[in-house]
């Protein structure tokens, strides 16, 4: 069971900071999460009131405040307009739209579950996350990071021009995903570059790039073996969800349904 001594709607973020830093305090999302854990909370400290619940686009950015909830990302235009359906597809199966409207995007970053389809969707895009204390850092770099005291102020991520595919497969409608796959393509420094984002492995979410450039003509066999290669790149494990076999092959197949896709568009 959760108990909480102190609730405190933060008036600053330098007052949130600074109550964070008591041991036994704690940061609320959406509490949709921490909820359901057993711990003796001395402060829990509300976001809600320092403006951290906005999707701003700007020439080179789209900015997400951690109090963003994951409706809010499945209805947004500005991430349709740039990766098309990829982000509605991946946080639609989170249970249902009553806890989409609650749970939120610093919760679901902040922490870097292994189940998570929030962090490996934007694991695969140009994404940093802005930190009170820590800076603004790459999200590929906060994800090894281990949980600390800092508060999580917003997620960056850096527009440009990129095919953004996402899917997953749950052994039943809103459960965890047994596997996670993100698949962006765009060009980076001139080199036509793949990005692999698997999550749910039953692990978090890691990034894996390719200097490839597929044919926009490639047979079936070609994309399979495409596939197979970024699949083998990822470890994989065994739960009651699934085994490690399992999970690499279904890899394997959403990753060549995502890469077809995305070279069906361009052809
Ligand atoms: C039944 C259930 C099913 C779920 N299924 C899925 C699923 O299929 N796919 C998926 O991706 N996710 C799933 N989730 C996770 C969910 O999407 C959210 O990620 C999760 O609820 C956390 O978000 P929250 O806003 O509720 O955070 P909270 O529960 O409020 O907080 C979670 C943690 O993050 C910390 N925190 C929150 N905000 C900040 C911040 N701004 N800065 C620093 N620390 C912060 C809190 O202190 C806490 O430690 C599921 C959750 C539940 C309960």
């Amino acid at each position: 069971m959760l108990t909480i001594g102190n609730y405190v709607k933060a008036k600053t973020l330098e007052e949130a900071y600074e109550l964070n830093q008591a041991r036994n305090s704690r940061v609320m999302g959406g509490m949709m999460w921490m909820r359901l854990g057993n711990a003796k909370v001395k402060t829990v400290i509300d976001l809600s009131g320092l403006g951290l619940d906005k999707i701003e686009e700007s020439d080179n950015v789209i900015k997400i405040g951690a109090m963003c909830t994951l409706r809010q990302i499945e209805e947004s235009e500005a991430l349709r307009n740039l990766y098309g359906d990829g982000f509605a597809e991946a946080v639609r199966h989170i249970v249902g739209v009553q806890f989409r409207n609650q749970a939120t995007v610093g919760g679901s970053i902040y922490g870097r579950f292994g189940f998570s389809d929030v962090l490996t969707a934007f694991l695969a895009l140009d994404t940093f996350v802005e930190l009170y204390d820590g800076g603004t850092i790459h999200l590929s770099e906060f994800v090894k990071r281990k949980p600390d005291k800092d508060i999580l102020l917003s997620i960056i991520v850096r527009k440009s021009k990129r095919k953004f595919r996402y899917e997953s497969i749950r052994q039943t409608k809103t459960d965890f995903p047994v596997i996670a796959c993100a698949v962006v393509t765009g060009i980076v420094h001139g080199q036509e570059t793949w990005f692999f984002s698997v999550g749910a492995r039953p692990m978090k979410a890691e990034l894996v790039d390719k200097a490839w450039e597929i044919p926009r003509d490639a047979s079936e066999e070609m994309i399979a073996e495409y596939a197979r290669k970024a699949a083998s790149e990822f470890t994989y494990g065994t739960n009651m969800r699934g085994s490690a076999q399992y999970r690499r092959h279904l890899a394997e197949v959403l990753i060549r349904r995502e890469i077809s896709s995305i070279l069906a568009e361009e052809r």
